[in-house]
């Protein structure tokens, strides 16, 4: 493997898979793999705890004040080979899955300083480079000049098949009607909102996996990384 290590963005709509393929690039290439998704996760189930948000509705004062008290951490686990979520020392990872966290996460994403509070977390795990972070706004904002950035696309109805499906793995009991209808919601937000919305940056390359098995578009990613890295290696 060469020296030079790269920072790999990978931004994209809710449910294309976006942390599937990038806690597998991440192996294959021996980096370390960020979902910048939990963290917002994270701090929506710290609101949704204290009361600090409902029915899509966040108390942004109240949250901003709070963001002192909210610590998130991840633990890469050996066995299961998967990061694993902690909010202040606790395990979260199944919590912030649920659809009441999924329901509110972006109206609590969308404050500001939240935002700013995240990306410089995120900006000082990627210091080091070597890292493969998986968002909304990573190729954009947290790391505009990464060398590598994807962004991920699938059509509705296939991304709402997923997730349902892996959600019905894990024994959660949801509609997809519901699941479509968060994953339309989330988009919406998350492409309208004023701070840093969800957008293709402009030297991203697209990869639409409406039709790509998951090894296909681990083989497609990992061309294009290891592209990257000699070139950047010379
Ligand atoms: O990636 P995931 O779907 O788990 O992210 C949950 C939500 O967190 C998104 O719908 C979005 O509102 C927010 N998010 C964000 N910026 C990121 C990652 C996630 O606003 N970089």
């Amino acid at each position: 493997m060469p020296e030079k290590k790269i920072v790999i963005a990978i931004d994209g709509y809710s449910s294309c898979g976006k942390s599937t393929l990038a806690k597998s690039l991440a192996r294959k290439l021996g980096y370390a793999f960020i979902d910048s998704g939990a963290m917002y996760r994270a701090v929506t189930l710290y609101a949704l705890r204290h009361h600090l948000v409902k029915d899509l509705i966040p108390d942004e004062e109240a949250i901003i004040n709070s963001l002192g008290q909210i610590n998130i951490t991840f633990q890469y686990d050996r066995e299961t080979e998967k990061n694993t979520t902690f909010l202040n020392g606790e395990n979260v990872e199944e919590e912030i899955r649920k659809l009441e966290v999924s329901e509110n996460v972006s109206p609590v994403s969308a404050i500001r300083e939240v935002r700013h509070e995240m990306v410089r977390q995120q900006q000082r795990m990627g210091q080091e480079k070597g890292i493969v972070m998986d968002g909304r706004d990573i190729g954009t904002v947290v790391f505009p000049n990464a060398e590598l950035k994807i962004f991920m696309t699938a059509s509705p109805e296939i991304r709402a098949q997923r997730r349902y499906l892996e959600l019905f793995q894990k024994g959660l009991e949801v509609s997809l009607d519901e699941i479509r209808k968060n994953i339309e919601s989330r988009d919406h937000i998350d492409q309208n909102r004023e701070e840093s919305p969800l957008r293709q940056a402009i030297d991203a390359v697209v990869l639409d996996n409406s039709h790509l098995t998951p090894d296909e578009q681990l083989d497609w990613a990992y061309r294009k990384a290891i592209e990257l890295i000699e070139r950047n290696d010379r």
